[in-house]
């Protein structure tokens, strides 16, 4: 939109500027075609969205996930750990879905934290059953954690502060876990570096009470 503006303001210009008006398309073009790759991405994501629900244990994405991570946050001088929760009840889900989520959290502390020098770098997956019944994972990290400004913004597309990024990633993990039922949310850790919460309801695998 603003390269449009701007296009425009050097066409109605007594003396229109053609080579900045060409330029300003160009950016047009560009961004119109990153937008369409961006779209044809959050298609194929959510095309497999009709979701496939059954019993998922929360401790073995967590593990699987940290496991398919684990080289690129030891190159990077990361640490990675796991603190799974004993005899967390599973939560309906759709696996590849919530693997994906838990991927992009962690994706997202690598990339805050490797930046980091002379600080400890640490990265921490945990589980544990909520106060509330639900199912809960975290990720945090000891990077520069969240200013009030982001947090307003974390969760919406486009949102990113990164050179680069495509700020999808945190709005289709929202999309995802509320097709789930469940809340995902954000908080600056006391410590410093920023901490991701999901909560999922419980499978609630009870027997079925005859009669
Ligand atoms: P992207 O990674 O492409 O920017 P995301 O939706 O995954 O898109 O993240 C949006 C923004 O949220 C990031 O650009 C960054 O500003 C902020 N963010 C996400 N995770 C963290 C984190 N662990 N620490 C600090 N900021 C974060």
């Amino acid at each position: 939109v603003t390269n449009a503006q701007a296009a425009l303001r050097f066409l109605l210009r007594e003396t229109p500027d053609f080579l900045e008006v060409e330029g300003a398309l160009r950016e047009i073009a560009k961004d119109g075609k990153r937008s369409g790759e961006i779209m044809q991405r959050l298609r194929n994501l959510l095309k497999k969205s009709e979701i496939d629900l059954a019993p998922v244990d929360l401790n073995a994405v967590a593990q699987e996930v940290a496991a398919l991570v684990q080289a690129e946050f030891s190159q990077a001088g990361v640490s990675l750990t796991v603190d799974l929760a004993r005899d967390l009840p599973r939560v309906m889900g759709d696996r590849i879905q919530l693997e994906q989520v838990v991927l992009n959290l962690l994706a997202n502390s690598l990339e805050a934290t490797k930046e980091l020098t002379g600080k400890v770098r640490t990265v921490q997956v945990i589980t544990r059953k909520e106060d509330d019944g639900g199912i809960g994972l975290a990720v945090r990290d000891s990077g520069p954690g969240l200013s009030p400004a982001t947090l307003d913004h974390l969760f919406e597309p486009f949102f990113t502060t990164k050179t680069g990024g495509m700020g999808m990633g945190l709005a289709v993990s929202k999309s995802i876990i509320e097709a789930h039922h469940g809340r995902i949310w954000a908080e600056p850790q006391r410590a410093g570096g920023a901490a991701f919460h999901l909560s999922l309801p419980a499978a609630g695998e009870k027997e079925d009470e005859p009669g």
